[in-house]
């Protein structure tokens, strides 16, 4: 028992170490990878579920590795975060997704109005070039505030709620939106939801996955029942089948987004859908 013990522990001690090194070594590829270009945007469209078409996309990043492959966010956001490299990181990803949509547009004036969502961290409110960098990427790409909608999560909203408040409040005079991300995810979101001053709310997707469950759909519907009486539209994520989208269809859910509709696209694709879009 006691030799098992100890073989036991040896692997134990093996794989700390072994994620250690792995995560070193993410940290020390991460720094290189902005320069080296092996960042990647995708897109993943946003769908309007009155009107059944295209009405935006979600940027969200990859990282093509050199020798480990493609690497989720989930993998390596959480390290950016960590390290404060998220903060160019994003700013790299807002100029080219802001880029992107305004060549889009340009390209097909019959769909003038596609909108973009980014995803903010908690990171970029603390250091407070936010607003410049936003202000400078709208100028020199051309694009509209209108069309940049971003996205923060309830515990970056909450946590800094004063700071926060009042740096959307000046993006949104440039009429830029903005997206409570994975509501439902966090801690007392419904008493905070009137004092944050957003468009858009996000049902997060362990939400919209359970709705089958009768509870489960109780939340939903309260959930869109009080963002509208505030004034907010609501996007559910991670749509996956065909009775989820009834479902929130009946609930008047403005937005849709999630693999029954797309997965996230790279460039191309998502420049070939709304080539076949219908126009708004
Ligand atoms: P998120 O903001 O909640 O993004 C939605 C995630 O759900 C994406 O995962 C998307 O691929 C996935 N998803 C969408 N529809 C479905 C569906 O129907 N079923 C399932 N199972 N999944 C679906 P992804 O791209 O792996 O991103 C994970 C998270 O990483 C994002 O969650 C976001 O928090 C973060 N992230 C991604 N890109 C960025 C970025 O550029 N900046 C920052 N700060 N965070 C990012
Ligand atoms: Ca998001
Ligand atoms: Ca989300
Ligand atoms: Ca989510």
């Amino acid at each position: 028992a006691k030799e098992q013990g100890k073989a036991r522990y040896e692997v134990f001690d093996n794989s700390l170490r072994d994620r250690a090194l792995l995560r070193l070594e993410i940290e020390t590829d991460l720094r290189r990878a902005l320069e080296r270009k092996e960042f990647e945007v995708y897109y993943q469209p946003i769908t309007s579920l009155k009107l059944g078409i295209l009405s935006g996309f979600e940027a969200l990043v990859r990282w093509n590795h050199p020798t480990k492959g493609r690497i989720q966010p989930g993998d390596f956001i959480p390290i950016c975060e960590e390290t404060g490299l998220i903060v160019p990181l994003s700013n790299w990803l807002l100029k080219e997704a802001c880029q992107t949509t305004r060549s889009w547009q340009l390209k097909y004036p019959e769909h003038p109005a596609i909108r973009m969502s980014i995803n903010l961290s908690a990171h970029q409110f603390r250091e407070s070039q936010l607003i410049q960098e936003v202000e400078s990427v709208l100028q020199e790409t051309g694009l509209s505030g209108k069309c940049l909608k971003l996205e923060i999560t309830e515990s970056t909203l909450i946590d800094n709620l004063d700071t926060v408040t009042e740096i959307i409040l000046h993006l949104r005079e440039k009429e830029i939106q903005f997206s409570i991300d994975d509501f439902g995810t966090g801690y007392s979101s419904l008493s905070y939801l009137h004092r944050f001053p957003v468009d858009t709310i996000k049902i997060d997707r362990s939400f919209v996955s359970q709705m089958q469950a009768e509870e489960n759909s109780a939340i939903v519907k309260a959930i869109v029942t009080l963002a509208h009486m505030l004034n907010m539209d609501v996007i559910a994520e991670g749509i996956e089948t065909t009775a989820q989208l009834a479902q929130l269809r009946l609930l008047q859910c403005e937005y849709g987004q999630g693999f029954f509709f797309s997965k996230p696209l790279n460039k191309a694709q998502a420049e070939a859908l709304i080539a076949s879009s219908p126009k708004w």
